[in-house]
């Protein structure tokens, strides 16, 4: 039992992690230049970011790494009032949304905030000379879902609260069961786009 559990936690965060990078930029392998005026000069220095607890350092892979060169996963902050103060406010309004399944997801999100934590930026992967993006993630450890929000796309482009509560409607889905492709239920995105 001790061997099989991390190992099945292990699958399925890599399929959480891989459903949740979204394209950013098709063509040129470049970053796409995201400018939200008012967000840039934001600095994540100015929050304190923390090793993950053990056992999500484990499954993350991110015991032995050095914190200056770690993934953003391996570091997480608590909201700042003002972000913490917009994800409970997007529970609230998704609770008394006009769609069951938003209201639904509203309760999720009202449950989760209070474990929500932020990396200070997106997790960029390449792939096939494409850049990825993963703006979000959400993992379990144990039984418990761990939803996690980038605060910043990457070090000169910050995210707006409209953008992280999107992520926080898309992962927080994630716990209800969503996968990011349809099996005639809503996606991750659906939730994300539906319950804006
Ligand atoms: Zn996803």
């Amino acid at each position: 039992m001790r061997k099989s559990a991390p190992a099945a936690l292990a699958l399925l965060l890599s399929l959480v992690m891989a459903a949740c990078l979204p394209p950013r930029s098709a063509a040129t392998g470049e970053p796409a230049l995201v400018l939200n005026a008012g967000t840039g000069d934001d600095a994540s220095d100015a929050y304190e970011f923390v090793p993950v607890p053990v056992g999500a350092a484990s499954l993350l892979g991110c015991n032995g790494v050095e914190a200056v060169s770690a993934p953003p996963v391996c570091q997480v902050a608590l909201p700042s009032a003002e972000e913490d103060s917009a994800f409970r406010a997007e529970g609230r309004r998704l609770e008394s949304h006009g769609l069951e399944r938003c209201r639904v997801l509203g309760g999720a999100v009202s449950r989760s905030v209070p474990t929500v934590r932020m990396y200070s930026k997106a997790l960029i992967r390449n792939v096939d000379g494409r850049r990825w993006y993963g703006v979000g993630h959400a993992y379990a450890l144990g039984d418990v879902w761990l939803v996690r929000v980038a605060r910043r796309l990457d070090d000169l482009n910050g995210r707006t609260l409209d953008e992280m509560k999107r992520t926080l409607r898309h992962e927080v889905s994630h716990t209800l069961g969503a996968t990011e492709n349809a099996r005639g239920e809503w996606t991750a995105d659906d939730y994300a786009n539906g319950c804006a």
